[in-house]
């Protein structure tokens, strides 16, 4: 058995863990995060993959959140510029829209208002006629007014693991597919398990990011604390393209919320819903009906006609929110919360992707205090090392990019790869005809047999077949 003690365990390896690892190594802290599966497989890759100030809390009255969202969405277009792009969007609105032109127009003023000095575009409502012209496939009837405003765009789980590798370069530790199994708390020992390995971790100070998870672990230290978050699940389906340059932000008729059409470059992303979740977080799955709602919505600003083979993808994730007594999942707060349980036990919970650069700089302010370790420098001026993506590699060149994410990327499982590492699981096919190819390259770099390669595709597939057999259900 092996023995660790870092000066930090962070337990969960989505974007939170990994950016609160990176501001801590960023500082000279020994830190060790550990997650059950690949980085960022839970929320961090589920998200509508915007980083954006979050226009709809405006609605909530949330301007300190929103402000700094638009804030770090600076930061993340000015680092990372490789991977998170200025995103227009167009806002339709309709004749029986809740949200009318001219709350929509003031809600844009507040919205670029709030960036103060850091905006990355120019808000206004734009004529009609302009707007089809750019997209043609826009729904005129009823149709009284267009607005445009901008927000980041990005590759989330590309993101998280950029800054991961950032992080490990900075001195930080990950170990993948490994789960913390116990906790001893008052002796500060941490039991973990890699397959048939186990290991013993003793930190000084342990920090719980598993997010939809966070209760299980808190749970374990603190018995009796209640609940810490109150996960909601987002679905999203990916399309053939409906759009071209400009995302949709549409007002759904059935419940008013806010549902985003972004182009992506073989596809188009439509998310998402927003309903409230309590089962098991590792067995989230959209529904036909979460697929309907949105094939619904999305029909009636749109004339491009979706049938079932028009849709490429499904996927489910959970929004860690902090517990709160909203009565709606739209209505709870997208605020973090940094939970301190005593004995240098600490939760992180709730945020958006877009900040958890701040939320994982109050953590590590927090963090260091403990240690008594001086606290300097700032990431918001650090830029993000760029990794080569596979949609830009040259078909003869693609071997070597998989023995290169191999090598760098933390990949274990030819899922890492399809969803994580690409964008493959998004598009038409999902990569089934690459599949093959993929896993045997995959075997080979990790040293893996051809049983194990049969049972990467086999894997992969069989949840496609499930994946597809629930968006027919949906027609
Ligand atoms: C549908 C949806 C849309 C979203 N859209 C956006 C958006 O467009 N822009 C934006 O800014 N934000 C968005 N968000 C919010 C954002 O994605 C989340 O706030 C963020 O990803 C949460 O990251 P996390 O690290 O806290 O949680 P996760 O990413 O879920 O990470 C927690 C990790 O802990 C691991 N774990 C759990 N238990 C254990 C254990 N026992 N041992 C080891 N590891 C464990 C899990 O495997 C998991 O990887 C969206 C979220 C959702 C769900």
């Amino acid at each position: 058995m092996t023995h660790l003690s870092p000066d930090v365990l962070i337990i969960g390896g989505g974007i939170n863990g990994i950016c609160i690892a990176r501001e801590l190594a960023f500082r000279g802290v020994s830190v060790c995060v550990v997650e059950q599966s690949d980085l960022c497989s839970g929320a961090s890759s589920a998200s509508s993959k915007l980083l954006h100030g979050g226009i709809r809390y405006l609605e909530h009255g949330n301007l300190a959140l929103v402000a700094d969202a638009c804030r770090e969405r600076y930061f993340w277009v000015r680092n990372a510029p490789h991977i998170v792009s200025i995103q227009p969007f167009y806002i339709p609105v309709y004749a029986r829209d809740i949200r009318k032109p001219w709350m929509v127009r003031i809600g844009l003023a507040l919205y670029e208002w709030l960036s103060l000095g850091r905006r990355i575009g120019h808000n206004r409502m734009i004529d009609i006629d302009q707007a089809i012209r750019i997209e043609p496939s826009l729904n005129t009837t009823d149709l009284v007014g267009v607005a445009e405003y901008f927000d980041g765009k990005m590759d989330d789980s590309r993101l998280g693991i950029e800054c991961a590798m950032q992080a490990r370069s900075l001195g930080a530790s990950f170990l993948t597919y490994s789960q913390v199994t116990a906790i001893d708390r008052h002796r500060k020992l941490v039991t973990v398990s890699s397959g048939s390995v186990e290991r013993i971790i003793t930190p000084k100070v342990i920090l719980n990011t598993t997010g939809p998870w966070a209760n299980l672990i808190a749970g374990r230290v603190h018995p009796s604390g209640g609940p810490i978050v109150q996960p909601t699940k987002g679905v999203h389906i990916t399309t053939k393209p409906i759009v071209s340059s400009h995302a949709l932000l549409i007002s759904a008729q059935s419940d008013n919320r806010v549902i985003f059409v972004i182009p992506h470059d073989s596809y188009s992303l439509i998310g998402t819903t927003d309903t409230l979740y309590t089962g098991d977080p590792s067995h989230v799955q959209p529904t036909a009906e979460d697929i309907r709602y949105l094939i619904n919505e999305v029909r009636r600003v749109s004339t491009v006609p979706l049938g079932v083979t028009d849709i490429y993808s499904a996927y489910a994730g959970l929004r860690p929110l902090a517990a709160s007594q909203a009565d709606s999942p739209a209505k709870m707060s997208r605020d973090h919360r940094l939970v301190a349980h005593g004995d240098q036990f600490y939760s992180m919970v709730g945020g958006k992707y877009t900040t958890c650069r701040s939320m994982a700089e109050e953590a590590a302010k927090v963090i260091l205090s403990e240690l008594r370790m001086p606290w300097f420098g700032s990431t918001k001026d650090l830029p993000l090392p760029p990794t080569v993506s596979f949609e830009s590699t040259p078909v003869e060149l693609r071997d070597e990019w998989i023995s290169t994410v191999v090598q760098d990327q933390f990949v274990s499982t030819l899922d890492d790869v399809m969803r994580r590492r690409s964008q493959l699981f998004f598009t038409k096919g999902n990569g089934d005809d690459v599949a093959e190819s993929i896993a045997a390259r995959l075997a080979e770099a990790l040293g893996r047999d051809s049983d194990w390669m049969d049972d990467q595709v086999a894997t992969y597939r069989q949840k496609i077949a499930a994946m597809r057999s629930v968006i027919e259900a949906a027609f």
